[in-house]
Formats: C-alpha cells, structure tokens, sequence
C-alpha cells in the first residue's frame, strides 16, 4: 500500500501521484534499486512514479520539505550507478520507514511524444519517452534523430539529457549536447525552469539547458526536452573491415576523406569469439582478424561507391563485408552491439568493472595495449572486452575476474588514461563509479567551481547526493 501511516512523506507524495504510483514493497521496488550491471545497489524509502511535470514539481517539493534526498530515474541503463540508491547506509527489513533513505524518482511516465515540428526540425518529449520511440516518430515525419546507442529501446531521454549520453553516431551529429534546444525541468525545491521555446536564438544570460545536460540529476530533475532532429537519410551502407590493429583502424579512419561516414567502431578478435560464444553467432570472417572496424555511411543517395572509392584508396584491410539492406546491416553490427550483453553474461553475478574513457586518437592504439597488460598486472587472469567508438578516441574497457568492490583494476585503468590526456568518463557520467577518480581530470578551481553550481541550485543537497560530486 502507498505510504503506511507511519510515513508522512508516502502519504503526502500518494496524494500527487496516486497510491498505485508509489511502492513501497520490497517486491515491487526491486528493479529500481539495482543498475544494470548489477554492480550497484541500494535501499530506498520507496520509489514514486509521477507521470507530469506539475507531480514532479510537487514530489521534489514534498521531499525537499521532509529534508529527504532524491534519486531521479529512467530506464535505470547507465552505466556509473547514478540512477539507484548508494550502498552507503545499512539496509534490512524493518517495519518503520528509514527517514534517512533516499525516494527514488522514477521518471518513466513521462512519456508523451508532443507533435513534430517539421518547419523547425524540433520535437519536444517527456523525460521519459525511450530513445527507440523518439527514433520511430522522428522517422514517421521523414526525420531521424542524431543520437543512437544499444539501449535504445530502455534508455529515456531525460536520462540522456542528464548523462549527456553519446553512442555511434557522435563523430558526425554530436552528443545529446548537441541535439539539445532547450529543458524543462525541477529544481530542489520543485520551482519548475522552462526552456522550450525552441529558439535557436536565445541569448538571454546563462544557458540553464546546457547546464543541466551532464548535470546526472543533481541539479535538476529533466521533465521535457526540445530536441533537434535531423534529415532522415535514405541510403545505408556498412562495412565491417578485418585490421591488423587499432593502430590501423585509426590510420585508415585518418586516410577516409567521407562527408558521409556516421559511424567508425572498433571491436577485437576476442571480444567476436566470446559474442560468438555467447550468441551463436558465426565468425564474420573465415580467418579471425586482431581488429575489426565497423564503418557506417548514409545520406541521400547510396553512400556505396563512395565508400567503396574511399576505401580503395585507404590501407590494407585483411577483410572485408559489406551490406546495404536493413538485414544484413544489422547482422554486422551484431558484432558491435552484443557485446554488453555478452560481458554481462560472461560476468554472471560477478557483476563487470565498466571503464568507459577516452583518449586523443592518437594514442588510442598506445593505450589500448599498455591497459591489456596493466589489467593483467593488476589481476593475473582477468578477462577483458574491450570495444568502443574509434573516431571519438572512445574505448569502453569491461573487467571480469576482481570482485566488483576490488577497485584496483579501476585505478589502474583511469589513472592509465588520464595520463595519456584523456578522460576518466567518455559518454556515461562520472555516478557513483568515477567519484573518486574526478580529481585526475578536474582541477581544483575547476572542482570548486562545480561545488559552487551545486551549491547555488541545490542547498540543501537533496539531488543524487553521492553522485557527480562528494555528497
Ligand atoms: C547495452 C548498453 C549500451 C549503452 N551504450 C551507450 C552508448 O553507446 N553511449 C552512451 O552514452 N551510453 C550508453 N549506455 C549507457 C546508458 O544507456 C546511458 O547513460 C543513458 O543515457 C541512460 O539513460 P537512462 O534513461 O537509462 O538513465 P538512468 O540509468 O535511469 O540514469 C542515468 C543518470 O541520469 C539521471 N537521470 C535519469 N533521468 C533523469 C531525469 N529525468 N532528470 C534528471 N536526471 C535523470 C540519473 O539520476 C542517473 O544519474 C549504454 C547502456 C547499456 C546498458
């Protein structure tokens, strides 16, 4: 039942929302307490399920009033423990509600696609409609939208907008920053902030959107989003190329001159035998190859002869496949897009380290073998998938052997890019993961700086405290 007399707070947040939309079983709260990877887990209060904006504004409000923190949540896809409570406090069956513990926000209901405008290129959508539902009424106006990733179908875009997600396509359309026109959302109060308009001149002091994108939901809980949309390209191709190396994925992606190239990712020989283990997928090539690069090219015409003139001209490739039909294009980015699955599977409840970070392209090849051999340094025996987005300098690095808390393995990888001028936190947000590490990346006046936003929007510290920043 929503809010057992002893809790005011579920009692005065059944009263926004509406009993059913707060839980408060064990049971029914599960799936939102845990990320996932597994790895991340937390008690909370109960979880409230608002479904507009004015019952987000009062939910913040009701929390902020009986001092409780606040979690907002989406599709609970990232990838950083953000999104679910921390295991910092003791949890266990009690029959009195722990005022300490956090509410879970989830934002899922938020799920209303607003007509497209179709003389802006612009949409406007509730935080918690999927990437994959934005993508189909993008495409049913003739337009696409410039972000894509594997949890397309989970992942809301009010999460996207807080983690500034990234994915395939960043190396020609940009990351969420890019495609943001403007949000809505609540801050710690339940003041509600609207930057809807859709102007794409606007310059009326600071950038509240932009602020808020990357923010992780500590500044603000993301209500709706206006976003931009592209032209929806009529003409696929995608080619999978066997490499020697990254070296020589990044060498020949240098050498590609391709205005209509979306798409340049890179996965390696262990990585296609363990998904082909996992999948039953047959191997791409006869012959396995050390690296594989997937390359993507669309536009208004078919993208083939160009792709195929580029590559011609490019360096030496052990194999190649090519496909131009929905089908066999997504038969080669299987490849690509099961291996999350895979390192899950292969993980068990180990749960996996994630490590997503980013380098300068050109020491990705550097970094990529020195983090091999510093993994099994670190952890004689470990198994790591490595696999990421070659054109952004982006390697998601995937740990399975030390238990999920032994973070040794973590030091040594963020501290390997950091040195090498990259960043602990390519695309998935610093969350609970990264928190210790953000001092290799931020400067102290850079940190303080942070502090100050924080403290100016959110005094009290009542959004994901623990997350982004110290809580
Ligand atoms: C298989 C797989 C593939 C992935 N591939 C990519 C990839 O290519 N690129 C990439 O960038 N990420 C990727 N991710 C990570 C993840 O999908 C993204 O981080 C995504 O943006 C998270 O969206 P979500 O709705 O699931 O957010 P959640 O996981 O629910 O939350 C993520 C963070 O955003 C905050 N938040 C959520 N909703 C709101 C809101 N409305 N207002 C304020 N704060 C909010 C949470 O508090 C948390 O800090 C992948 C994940 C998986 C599982």
């Amino acid at each position: 039942m929503a809010g057992s007399a002893k809790d005011r707070l579920a009692g005065e947040v059944a009263e926004i929302v509406g009993g059913p939309q707060v839980l408060t079983e064990p049971d029914l709260m599960a799936g939102y307490l845990v990320d996932w990877t597994g790895r991340w887990r937390g008690p909370a209060r109960f979880v409230a399920r608002p479904a507009t904006t004015e019952e987000v504004a009062g939910v913040v409000a009701a929390c902020a009033r009986h001092h409780t923190p606040l979690i907002p949540q989406g599709g609970n896809t990232g990838l950083v423990g953000g999104g679910v409570p921390g295991p910092d406090r003791a949890s266990g069956p009690s029959a009195r509600p722990d005022p300490g513990l956090p509410v879970v926000l989830s934002l899922g209901r938020l799920e209303v696609v607003e007509p497209i405008d179709t003389a802006a290129r612009q949409v406007t959508v509730g935080a918690g409609v999927t990437l994959g539902r934005l993508q189909l009424a993008a495409e049913q106006a003739g337009l696409a939208f410039g972000v894509d990733l594997t949890a397309r179908d989970t992942a809301t875009i009010g999460g996207m907008v807080a983690t500034n997600a990234g994915g395939v396509h960043v190396l020609r359309y940009g990351p969420m920053r890019a495609q943001v026109v403007g949000v809505e959302a609540v801050l710690a109060g339940g003041q509600v902030i609207s930057r809807l308009t859709g102007l794409e001149k606007d310059n009326v002091g600071y950038d509240l959107s932009g602020l808020l994108v990357g923010s992780e939901g500590t500044l603000g809980v993301v209500t709706r989003a206006r976003l931009r949309l592209i032209t929806r390209p009529r003409a696929r191709v995608t080619a999978l190329l066997g490499l020697s190396g990254t070296a020589a994925a990044v060498d020949l992606l240098a050498q590609l001159d391709l205005p209509s190239l979306t798409a340049a990712e890179i996965f390696y020989a262990d990585g296609v035998e363990r998904v082909g283990h996992h999948t039953g997928l047959a191997p791409p090539f006869p012959t396995p190859s050390p690296a594989y690069l997937l390359l993507e090219c669309a536009g208004p015409t078919d993208p083939t002869d160009e792709l195929a003139d580029a590559l011609d001209s490019a360096g030496p490739v052990h194999d190649t496949a090519v496909a131009t039909d929905s089908t066999s294009r997504a038969g080669l980015w299987a490849y690509r897009e099961r291996h999350a699955e895979t390192v899950a599977a292969l993980a068990g409840a180990g749960a996996p380290h994630k490590l997503d970070v980013s380098v300068p392209v050109a020491h990705l090849a550097e970094f990529e073998a020195r983090v091999r051999g510093l993994i099994q340094q670190v952890h004689p025996g470990a198994i790591a998938v490595l696999w990421g987005h070659v054109g952004d300098g982006n390697l998601h690095v995937n740990v399975v052997g030390p238990d999920p808390n032994d973070e040794a393995v973590d030091d040594a990888v963020l501290r390997l890019a950091a040195s090498l001028g990259g960043s602990i936190s390519a695309e998935h947000g610093i969350g609970r993961a990264k928190l210790p590490w953000l001092a290799l990346v931020r400067s102290q006046a850079e940190l303080a700086a942070l502090q100050a936003v924080k403290t100016a929007l959110d005094p009290a510290r009542l959004l994901n405290p623990g997350v982004l920043l110290p809580g």
